[in-house]
């Protein structure tokens, strides 16, 4: 199969969150199972794409109302990523190494959308699937089926999945001139609500689609930002495929960005030592349990708790833990999280920003990984936090649920139904309890550790889903 994914994120080129890693990963092993796999995202200035030599495969030009915009499609002849790698530069849009720009993105992304369609158009290519990858890319569902300029690629298959539902990229109409000439009486596919929806637009258009884990699936039916309806009336064509994870990059065995690699037999001395390098690195008690959270700093990942959390549990368990925060977001977060560094200083850190590096550190140093959130589509952390040996802390939601089995229930994390303090609290207490019993917390930790959530499980499950929306579009025609 001819399969082109499309985003607005992928690893190692620009990343942002989980979008990335999930594009970064799956068409990798999607290649791996013989087929021809192909991934574009924008030419943003990453220092992944300045530090290398691309091939240029294609120049071209678009209209964006009035204007007309030239634009190019480079490759990596290398391939080195495992996949077919494709980066298209527009100029005044992508000038930057910013994956998003505030109040910009409606432009951008759609100028995105019309150069990639345009691409296939004049290059005569002509794929057996197009997946596309939340609201970023979701008009191109829309445009193939609707404007005229696209009408010979109308019987491709669109694939969307949805990573996040709470993030639509919608903008008002008077942008509608940046869209390419379409069906006027089929403007009600692109609207929700009196906006141009991107997301509710793919949910309507897109052959297939799926979201990021069952449970999500479930939810997404009463909460999603006011999608909810359109979900609910969408859901014969929806599925929730649980995500997995590259277990080349993600390895404790190999990782580059570790003090020491380890393995099942020696996670105990390979824990130990990335514990010593990251509690020296951070100024923090080797010899007491270290809790660790990763994320973006906002509502979602419940991390507007984590200050007065963070401020109890130091308090009532001073003398036994230790907590270290890597994340950036909501600024009033940020300042109470920096506002906590002086008070509990040696217990209590926070790194406020994004650093890879940091975060692989993390999970191979830390014991617990904290995870309260409100809601998780999929969440990788805690996928990660596992075969690093950390012990995941989480609320029952989405993907949580559906990969964390609690310790009372035999499983390998530490569960609670709240996204509130009291019940993050009352699991820290459950973990400290777990530190305590040194046997009981290696067997958690092994158990954990030989879970395989990698893609090579879940890839084939598109592939089979592909493959029926292939057969689909023979039959109507
Ligand atoms: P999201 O909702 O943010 O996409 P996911 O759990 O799906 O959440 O994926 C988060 C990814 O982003 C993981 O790879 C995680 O390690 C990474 N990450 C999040 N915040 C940071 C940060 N501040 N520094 C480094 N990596 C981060």
């Amino acid at each position: 199969m001819n399969i082109f994914h499309v985003s607005a994120e992928c690893y190692p080129i620009a990343k942002v969150g989980g979008l990335a890693d999930v594009v970064g990963a799956l068409p990798k092993y999607q290649t791996l199972l013989q087929q021809k796999v192909k991934v574009v995202v924008p030419k943003y200035k990453t220092s992944y794409v300045t530090q290398r030599k691309f091939k240029n495969v294609f120049k071209g030009n678009l209209k964006l109302g009035q204007k007309t915009y030239p634009f190019t499609v480079d490759t990596d002849p290398t391939n080195e990523l495992g996949y077919e790698l494709y980066l298209i530069d527009i100029p005044p849009f992508f000038g930057s190494a910013n994956v998003y720009e505030w109040g910009q993105d409606a432009e951008r992304f759609v100028t995105f959308q019309i150069a990639f369609l345009n691409w296939l158009i004049e290059s005569k290519q002509f794929p057996d699937i197009i997946h596309i990858h939340d609201h970023h890319t979701g008009l191109i569902p829309f445009m193939l089926k609707f404007a005229h300029a696209y009408k010979s690629l109308s019987r491709v298959p669109t694939f969307l999945t949805i990573h996040n539902a709470q993030y639509h990229g919608d903008f008002g109409f008077e942008k509608l001139y940046l869209l390419p000439e379409f069906e006027h009486n089929k403007i009600g596919f692109l609207e929700w609500n009196g906006h141009i929806n991107p997301l509710a637009s793919a949910i309507k258009c897109a052959w297939q689609v799926s979201t990021v884990s069952p449970s999500y699936l479930e939810e997404m039916s009463f909460a999603a930002n006011g999608l909810e309806d359109l979900l609910r009336h969408e859901r014969p064509k929806s599925i929730g495929v649980l995500n997995g994870i590259d277990v080349d990059v993600w390895n404790p065995q190999s990782d580059s960005f570790l003090v020491q690699n380890y393995s099942t037999r020696s996670f105990k001395k390979g824990k130990e030592a990335n514990k010593a390098a990251l509690c020296e690195q951070f100024n923090l008690d080797p010899t007491k349990p270290l809790f660790a959270f990763i994320g973006r700093l906002v509502g979602e990942k419940g991390a507007d708790l984590l200050p007065h959390m963070c401020s109890i549990v130091l308090n009532d368990f001073h003398q036994q833990v230790n907590i270290l925060i890597l994340g950036s977001g909501d600024p009033e977060v940020e300042s109470h999280l920096q506002k906590l560094m002086p008070i509990y200083k040696g217990n209590y850190n926070a790194y406020i920003g994004y650093n890879e590096q940091v975060s692989h550190q993390i999970y191979a140093g830390a014991d617990f990984l904290l995870m309260p959130s409100r809601v998780e589509p999929c969440g990788l952390n805690q996928m990660y936090a596992l075969r690093y040996g950390t012990v995941p802390i989480v609320r029952r939601t989405g993907g949580l649920k559906d990969t964390i089995i609690d310790i009372g229930d035999f499983g390998y994390g530490i569960c609670h139904d709240q996204a509130s303090v009291e019940d993050v609290v009352y699991s820290i207490g459950r973990a400290i309890g777990l530190y305590k019993d040194e046997e009981n917390m290696d067997k958690v930790i092994k158990t954990g550790m030989k879970i395989n959530h990698s893609w090579e499980k879940v890839a084939n499950t598109y592939l089979e889903v592909y493959k029926e929306l292939i057969v689909k579009t023979a039959d109507s025609w």
